[in-house]
């Protein structure tokens, strides 16, 4: 199996070969993560920088973590403080970091594209970790590794990406990934917050949960991300959790083992009920986030493998 990207920007460009060759490599790093000694040495000697122009809990100390475990050296820019504030722009402060030549750039920023720029003008592979409303591929990736570990498989699904879509890198890149992978994906939510013209994306779109969720194998809840709206898009959280949020009642809809997953940070009591995020039987939560170190691990151990082989030759694994 090849993977012969130079960056991870996003689930789009990658082949389905790719992604199972990452999620093969991360079900290794999994078994890692889960021993006393978590070390591996696929870094060593390379310098890993994370720059996150965005607010992160997770996935920052997701990526800082594997590059950790694989021996790279990490550093992490204060961005909110950095020469930014000064006026500098996004390329200067890239060609800044350039010279000092790191070998993985993990990159946040709220704009989309702005990652795919940035990685025009540096010699270091670069990973998106999150760009405006564009893409999350290792968001993606690690949603795909936990659906495949509790399902058995990755493709044939039923799956329903519920909440506020049309703010949600997640839902984008998910739903990239999933179809490449042969599954059915649903959208669910109001009209307000889907994107217009999605129904010609070859996606089933539905406006209410018990339709939306009828018999499915995966619930994937949303966040409300208020952040990115500048008007009213909803009446009011109360009636939004009323419509929208997660309930026992609303699961009852899909099939008795389907599982439940949102990428974080959560809000409960509006896209979800805390006691269904809680239920260790159906929520697989916790273990998204497990499975997001080892996904990181494994993109970032390939991208390396790249940056070491001869130029225009992927690895082969
Ligand atoms: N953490 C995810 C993201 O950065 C999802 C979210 O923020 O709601 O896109």
């Amino acid at each position: 199996m090849t993977f012969s990207a130079r960056h991870l920007l996003g689930i789009e460009p990658l082949h389905p070969v790719e992604i199972t060759t990452i999620l093969d490599l991360a079900d290794k790093y999994v078994d890692l993560n889960r021993q006393p000694n978590k070390h591996g040495d696929a870094l060593r000697g390379l310098t890993q920088i994370n720059m996150f122009f965005e607010n992160s809990t997770r996935t920052q100390a997701s990526f800082e973590l594997a590059g950790k475990r694989l021996g790279a050296d990490v550093m992490n820019m204060a961005m909110q403080a950095s020469s930014i504030k000064k006026g500098e722009t996004l390329i200067d402060t890239a060609l800044t970091l350039n010279a000092m030549h790191p070998d993985l750039l993990v990159v946040r920023h709220p704009h989309s594209g702005a990652v795919d720029l940035l990685a025009q003008k540096v010699n270091c592979a670069v990973l998106n970790a999150g760009d405006g409303k564009h893409e999350h591929p290792t968001q993606a990736l690690l949603d795909a590794l936990t659906i495949r570990r509790a399902k058995g498989r990755l493709h044939r699904l039923n799956i329903a990406i519920c909440g506020d879509i049309s703010h949600s890198r997640v839902a984008r890149s998910n739903l990239i990934l999933l179809g490449k992978m042969e599954n059915r994906v649903r959208l669910v939510g109001p009209p307000t917050l889907m994107p217009s013209g999605i129904g010609e994306f070859g996606v089933e779109v539905y406006e209410d949960m018990a339709e939306g969720l009828k018999d499915v194998d995966v619930v994937m809840m949303l966040r409300l991300q208020r952040e990115r709206m500048d008007g009213g898009f909803i009446p009011s959280e109360r009636e939004y959790y009323h419509r929208y949020g997660l309930d026992a009642e609303k699961l009852a809809h899909a099939k008795p083992d389907a599982i439940v997953m949102h990428p974080g940070p959560m809000n409960r009591g509006v896209e979800i009920d805390g006691d269904i995020a809680d239920d260790i039987n159906r929520s697989v939560i916790q273990e998204q986030v497990e499975m997001g170190v080892a996904v990181r691990m494994a993109a970032m151990d390939l991208l390396a493998r790249n940056l070491r082989a001869p130029k225009d030759e992927g690895v082969y694994v």
